[in-house]
């Protein structure tokens, strides 16, 4: 069942949605290599915490932290711990925000210091395809529309691989909510968008093959390859003007370019 959202409760999603992109824009500055994962993850839940808010993965089906943090070739729910980030490395960071009874999710990769030239533009464009996808998220549209979006441009177009087992989802009172929002599929296929749908739009994009595995942890997904994966998410609200971020990067880039330990050219 698909709960649409009123306006009031919009306006509720994208407090969180602010709070979140507020962290990730922390997290940014703070990222660098010599700091471990799991200190990225304090630094994020005294943050979500310092605003009056609740971190929303922090036991979630039992998971321990306030945050996803998935390294190089880990795709998500990855565990923060004392892994030490190091030059070369990406970070996938996925954080989740609830207020008022309203949840956020969004999530980003980062790069430390210089990565390879083909790793950046995995990132680039995992980035880009999150807009493709959001670019769909209009009235009249159906969820299909958007899958293809993400799927056309990153494997039909520049042959990466998108993952199959993990989709993006509805959200709002609950962290997951109906319908999935897969990163492959048909166009015209699927549930017909209408106004006050919110959805988590989150495109997870492999340099290598699709396939993924399951690490012991019972958490962390990885490439089977062991090649790098890349994550961007928005929460998109379809509006009656078309598609609207609950969520921003604006920060978190800005952030990005300041912080010199970040995305340096190899
Ligand atoms: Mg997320
Ligand atoms: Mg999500």
């Amino acid at each position: 069942m698909v709960a649409y959202k009123n306006s009031k409760e919009v306006e509720l999603i994208r407090q969180s949605g602010q709070i979140l992109s507020d962290t990730l824009a922390e997290v940014a500055r703070f990222l660098r290599p010599g700091v471990t994962t799991a200190q990225v993850d304090e630094l994020a839940e005294s943050f979500i915490r310092s605003r009056g808010a609740v971190p929303s993965f922090k036991d979630y089906h039992g998971f321990p932290n306030a945050t996803c943090i998935s390294v190089n070739e880990e795709v998500v729910h990855g565990i923060p711990g004392p892994y030490i980030i190091q030059e070369g490395d990406i970070i996938s960071v996925d954080v989740g925000v609830l207020k008022d009874g309203f949840h956020a999710d969004s999530a980003y990769t980062f790069a430390i210091g210089p990565v390879r030239t083909e790793v950046m533009k995995l990132l680039l464009d995992t980035k880009a395809s999150l807009y493709e996808g959001i670019a769909q998220a209009r009235a009249g549209n159906r969820i299909g529309d958007i899958s293809y979006a993400v799927q056309k441009y990153t494997e039909i177009d520049r042959g990466y691989g998108v993952v199959r087992e993990l989709v993006g989802h509805g959200l709002g009172k609950k962290l997951h909510e109906d319908p999935q929002v897969p990163n492959y599929g048909k166009r015209g296929n699927g549930m017909k968008l209408r106004e006050g749908l919110v959805i988590a739009i989150e495109p997870m994009i492999n340099l290598g093959t699709r396939e993924i595995t399951y690490r012991e942890d019972g958490w962390t997904v990885a490439t089977r390859d062991g090649k790098p994966s890349a994550h961007f998410e928005h929460t998109v609200l379809v509006g009656n003007r078309g598609p609207e971020l609950l969520s921003s990067f604006s920060r978190i880039e800005a952030e990005e370019a300041e912080n010199p330990a970040l995305n340096r050219d190899s």
